[in-house]
């Protein structure tokens, strides 16, 4: 996988190099599947696992920029952003002459769903910066927990990016069913289990970057879904035991109602201090699975 700068107004884009350049949009209208992780889809193409590179490329600024990729699966790496994010600053990025184009939410929009195990439900309000309230509710040993933040203020890279995915041992054989492994292997996912002794944060496989790197991850993977509105959020979100379904609902729910946003520029005074691409054609950021 190679990242490539692009320039102003093109947004993130995959590009098949496999299939002569085929390119997908990260764009809602191209959401796929989506269960434990989200792909996207233009004309039979598909582009799996998109919402950590995603999630990365926004929680840093990066809003254009061609990811060419040989082969259907993005990788999932260690499990978090954070190799993205390292790759990337390494890198470099490069503020662009085009001032940022926000997704300025007007009036609340809200999905929820109603079932026997349990409520779920996700909200985008108006408000300043790029806020996040989530909070989850797994069966121990994961637990409830909450995590509140701003993407405008600038610690993505250390308090989101870390944070790993996770799956229980005990799904192991339905996730290896449906092609997900990766998602439970050693090496890039916190394995938990239900019968290990009932107390919060106790792994299989290691200790944790953080006490609530759960729900971290649950915010990384909320970051690089909402991506897929194709312009970064302005706006206070809510999420309740949500997942990639529940997030691209609310993409989809959100572009649909024009009367919910408006697309906007901030004045300079308020702009936060991020760079909108890679530097130059020079030193694209390379990344090995
Ligand atoms: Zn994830």
């Amino acid at each position: 996988m190679r990242l490539v700068p692009a320039p102003a107004g093109s947004g993130i884009v995959f590009r098949r190099s496999d299939l002569d350049n085929f390119e997908i949009p990260a764009i809602g209208r191209n959401v796929a599947r989506v269960s434990y992780a989200t792909s996207l889809m233009r004309q039979g193409v598909l582009i799996q696992t998109t919402e950590h590179l995603l999630s990365a490329l926004i929680g840093i600024g990066v809003d254009n920029i061609i990811v060419e990729i040989d082969n259907l699966e993005v990788p999932i790496l260690d499990g978090s952003s954070l190799p993205y994010v390292s790759a990337i600053l390494a890198s470099g990025l490069k503020r662009q002459r085009r001032k940022r184009e926000y997704i300025r939410i007007l009036k609340p929009v809200e999905v929820r769903e109603n079932s026997p195990c349990g409520d779920k439900f996700i909200g985008v309000y108006p408000g300043d910066g790029y806020s996040i309230h989530y909070s989850i509710d797994f069966p121990e040993p994961i637990g409830r927990d909450t995590f509140t933040g701003d993407l405008e203020a600038g610690a993505y890279a250390n308090l989101i990016a870390p944070a790993r995915t996770f799956g229980f041992k005990e799904d192991e054989a339905m996730l290896r069913d449906m092609g997900l492994i990766r998602g439970v292997s050693d090496d890039s996912a916190i394995i938990v289990t239900r019968t290990t002794p009932a107390r919060i944060g106790t792994v299989l496989n290691g200790p944790l970057r953080f006490p609530d790197e759960f729900v971290r991850h649950k915010v990384l993977d909320l970051i690089g879904d909402l991506a897929l509105a194709g312009r970064r959020i302005w706006g206070r979100v809510v999420a309740e035991r949500a997942g990639h379904a529940m997030h691209t609902a609310l993409v989809h729910k959100l572009l649909h109602d024009r009367s919910a946003w408006e697309l906007t520029h901030r004045c300079e005074a308020t702009s936060p201090p991020a760079s909108d691409a890679l530097t130059d054609g020079h030193s694209p950021a390379l990344l090995h699975a």
